[in-house]
C-alpha cells in the first residue's frame, strides 16, 4: 500500500477545506486535500462573500483571482415591503465613510458556488507540496485516543493509500464523517421550513444589479441575490403550501406564488435549483487531539441570513493564525494547546453570532406561521428603526459585513 506522508490532511474539497488549502499554499506546509465529489458542487448555496472574507481574500492574495475570473462585485443591500416600498437602504462605501469605518474593500464579491471551489483550489496548487486527491472518498480511519493516526483511501486508479497526516481538517460539510469517527457532540436544532432556491433572469424594475433585496411578506421572506449582470438567485421559505406544490407547479404558478412576496416576481421566468432542509448544528468543542473541524462540520446554520459559507471561510484566518510552524507540526502537545486556543476563541465568538442566525431563522420561520401578519409588521417595525437609528444602523451595516463584533 501507498504511504503518503503528510503534514495536513484536509477531508473535505468544499468551500471551508479549499479555502483552507488557499490560504496555506505559500505557509511551508505538505498538504493533501481529500474529496469525494466526481461533480461540481451545488450552485445554488452561498455565492455572496461578505466584506470580512473579502478582506481575507486580499490578505491571502487571492482576491485579485476572484475578480479576474469574472466574480461580480455587491454594493449594498434593500429590504422591501411586498409592494416595493423600501424601509432601509445601505450603501457600504457610503455607510462607511459616515460612520468612520474604514473599510479598504467596501464591497461583497459574487461569485457562483461551485466557481469559488475551483478558483481556490487553483489557487491551492501553486504550493508545490499540496496534493489533490479526487474523486477519493476518506471513510477508514485509525483513531488512537484522540489522535486520528492515519486514514485509508482507495485512490482513482483503483490502488490503496494511507494517509499519515499530523494534522486533520474535518471540512466533511453538515454530514460529517469525522464529526462521528472522532466523537464530537453537538447542538442540534431541526427547523420546520424547508428552503427553496430559483434562477432565472431579473424581473423588470428590480433595481441595481449590485444590490441584495430582501422582501418581508405575511406570506414568506424573499431574497433576491443577483449572480451576474442578468442573472438572480431568488430564494425563499417554503410555506403551508409544501414542498409538493413547488416540485409540480410550473413557471406561471411560481411566479404567481412569489409575487404575494415581492411585487416584481409576477412575470418570473425562473427555475427550480433545489430544496434545502433547514437545520442547525454546532459542535461543542471545534478540536480533539490533532483533529480540527471546520465550516458547516463544526456549524451548519440555516442560510437566512446567508452566512454559511462566510462563517466558513472567516473562521480559517484564526485557524491559520492558530497553526504551529511545518517544522513544529509535529508535537502533539503544542498543536494540541494551538488547536484548544482556537477552538475556545473561535466557539464563544460564534455562539453569538448563530444565537442572532438561529433568531433570524426563527422569523423566517414565523413569517408563514400563524401570526404571519403581526409577526411581519413587527419586524418590519425593527427594520424601520435600524435604518433611522444611527446606534441600531451601525450594528446592523457591521452585521452584514461581517464584522458584528466591530473590525480587528
Ligand atoms: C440554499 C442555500 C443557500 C445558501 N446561501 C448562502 C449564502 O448566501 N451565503 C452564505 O454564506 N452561505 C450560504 N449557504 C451556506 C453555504 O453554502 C454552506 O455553509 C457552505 O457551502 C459550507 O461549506 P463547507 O465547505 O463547510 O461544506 P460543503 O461545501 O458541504 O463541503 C463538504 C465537502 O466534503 C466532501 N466530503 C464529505 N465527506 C467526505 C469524505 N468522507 N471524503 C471526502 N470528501 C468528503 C463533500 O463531497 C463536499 O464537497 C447556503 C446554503 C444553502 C443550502
Amino acid at each position: 500500500m501507498k504511504i503518503i506522508d503528510t503534514d495536513i490532511l484536509i477531508v473535505g474539497g468544499g468551500i471551508a477545506g479549499s479555502a483552507l488549502a488557499c490560504g496555506l499554499r505559500q505557509a511551508g506546509y505538505h498538504i493533501t486535500l481529500v474529496e469525494q465529489r466526481k461533480d461540481k458542487l451545488d450552485t445554488a448555496r452561498g455565492d455572496h462573500l461578505q466584506i470580512c472574507v473579502v478582506d481575507l481574500l486580499a490578505q491571502w492574495g487571492a482576491l485579485d483571482t476572484f475578480m479576474a475570473r469574472g466574480s461580480h462585485r455587491r454594493v449594498g443591500h434593500e429590504f422591501c415591503l411586498p409592494n416595493g416600498e423600501v424601509i432601509l437602504q445601505m450603501d457600504y462605501a457610503a455607510e462607511a465613510a459616515a460612520t468612520g469605518v474604514n473599510l479598504p474593500h467596501p464591497y461583497f464579491v459574487v461569485t457562483p458556488h461551485d466557481e469559488i471551489v475551483e478558483i481556490f483550489l487553483d489557487l491551492a496548487a501553486e504550493n508545490p507540496n499540496f496534493v489533490r486527491l479526487q474523486p477519493v472518498n476518506a471513510r477508514k480511519f485509525q483513531v488512537e485516543g484522540d489522535k486520528l493516526i492515519s486514514a485509508q483511501v482507495t485512490l482513482p486508479d483503483g490502488s490503496s493509500a494511507e494517509i499519515r497526516p499530523r494534522l486533520v481538517v474535518g471540512a466533511d460539510g453538515t454530514n460529517s464523517v469525522l464529526r462521528g469517527v472522532m466523537g464530537f457532540t453537538a447542538d442540534e436544532y431541526q427547523y420546520t421550513h424547508p428552503m427553496v432556491a430559483m434562477f432565472g433572469p431579473p424581473p423588470a424594475g428590480m433595481g441595481r444589479s449590485d444590490y441584495f433585496y430582501r422582501y418581508g411578506s405575511p406570506h414568506g421572506m424573499l431574497v433576491i441575490q443577483p449572480r451576474r449582470p442578468n442573472w438572480i438567485k431568488v430564494t425563499t421559505v417554503v410555506g403551508k403550501e409544501g414542498i409538493g406544490w413547488w416540485k409540480k407547479s410550473s413557471a406561471q404558478d411560481r411566479a404567481a406564488m412569489l409575487a404575494q412576496r415581492c411585487h416584481l416576481m409576477a412575470d418570473f421566468a425562473g427555475e427550480i435549483g433545489g430544496f434545502y432542509p433547514t437545520k442547525m448544528i454546532h459542535v461543542h468543542d471545534y478540536a480533539k487531539g490533532n483533529v480540527v473541524l471546520v465550516g458547516d462540520a463544526a456549524h451548519s446554520i440555516h442560510p437566512a441570513r446567508g452566512q454559511g459559507l462566510n462563517v466558513g471561510i472567516g473562521c480559517l484566518g484564526t485557524l491559520i493564525s492558530h497553526l504551529p510552524a511545518p517544522d513544529q507540526l509535529g508535537d502533539p502537545a503544542l498543536l494540541h494547546g494551538q488547536l484548544q486556543r482556537y477552538a475556545s476563541y473561535q466557539r464563544e465568538r460564534y455562539a453569538k453570532q448563530f444565537a442572532r442566525n438561529h433568531d433570524a431563522a426563527l422569523a423566517m420561520e414565523a413569517s408563514v406561521g400563524e401570526n404571519a401578519e403581526a409577526f411581519v409588521r413587527q419586524e418590519d417595525d425593527m427594520i424601520r428603526k435600524l435604518h433611522s437609528v444611527p446606534e441600531l444602523r451601525r450594528i446592523h451595516f457591521l452585521d452584514a459585513i461581517g464584522y458584528p463584533f466591530g473590525l480587528p
